[in-house]
């Protein structure tokens, strides 16, 4: 099953990534994760991509296009964060065409800005092992910590309430535009996503079921 997520910053995206990931044991190919590993490590990329993250801009499509080009090897697949765009979108055609892959569904979480507001400025990261946290919704058994590493929590830097805010104006300018793109293809399917995260899930495994593609015989 190869799938795209496609939602607003705090649609839940890199929750929903990951469940699905275990669920169907597919690859989840992050792209905002694979980033902010080169920013950490300080690599020639890092440095160049970190400009355009902390602004809350999209980095360039051809620095995007490579990364993708390398990590996108093989069928079952979800990607997170990508395709952001138009061009984008069409050139990630070419790439599955290149190397015999086919897209089946995209996924789009829809959520309101209030809640995804909500979500973010309570979001905690562990930038040691990327495991994600909500000071409210889903904390970590003690304050500040990660349970999986030990190591500190902190704030995304472009969590910050400007940041967030740019963020939601470039996808309403260049992302949203994709929803229209997928539903013509009839490859869109569209979740609440302002419910919990476990309703989510359901409801996309659902929704995937519904097209055929729930390979889960458990029926979960
Ligand atoms: P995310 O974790 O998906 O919210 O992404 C964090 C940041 O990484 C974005 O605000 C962009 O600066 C950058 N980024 C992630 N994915 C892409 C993409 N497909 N195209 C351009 N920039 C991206």
């Amino acid at each position: 099953m190869n799938l795209i997520l496609l939602g607003a910053p705090g649609s839940g995206k890199g929750t929903q990534a990951k469940f699905l990931a275990e669920h169907y044991k597919i690859k989840k190919i992050v792209v905002g994760d694979i980033l902010r590993e080169e920013v950490k490590n300080n690599t020639p990329l890092g440095k160049v991509v970190s400009e355009y993250m902390n602004k809350g801009v999209l980095v360039p499509d051809n620095i995007i296009i490579k990364v993708i080009q390398e990590k996108l090897n093989s069928s079952g697949f979800i990607l997170d964060g990508f395709p952001r765009n138009l061009v984008q979108a069409k050139m990630l055609e070419e790439i599955l065409k290149e190397k015999a892959l086919s897209l089946d569904r995209v996924i789009y979480l829809k959520v309101n800005e209030e809640k995804a507001v909500e979500r973010l400025s309570g979001r905690r990261v562990c930038k040691n092992c990327g495991a994600i946290y909500h000071i409210v919704n889903m904390p970590p058994q003690k304050e500040g910590i990660c349970d999986k590493c030990g190591e500190k929590l902190m704030i995304r830097d472009d969590d910050r309430e400007e940041t967030v805010k740019k963020r939601w104006q470039v996808f309403r300018r260049e992302t949203s535009s994709l929803i229209d793109h997928y539903l013509k293809d009839s490859k869109l399917l569209e979740v609440d996503a302002n419910k919990s995260k476990e309703e989510v899930f359901s409801e996309i495994k659902k929704a995937l079921n519904s097209y055929g593609k729930d390979k889960d015989s458990s029926g979960n």
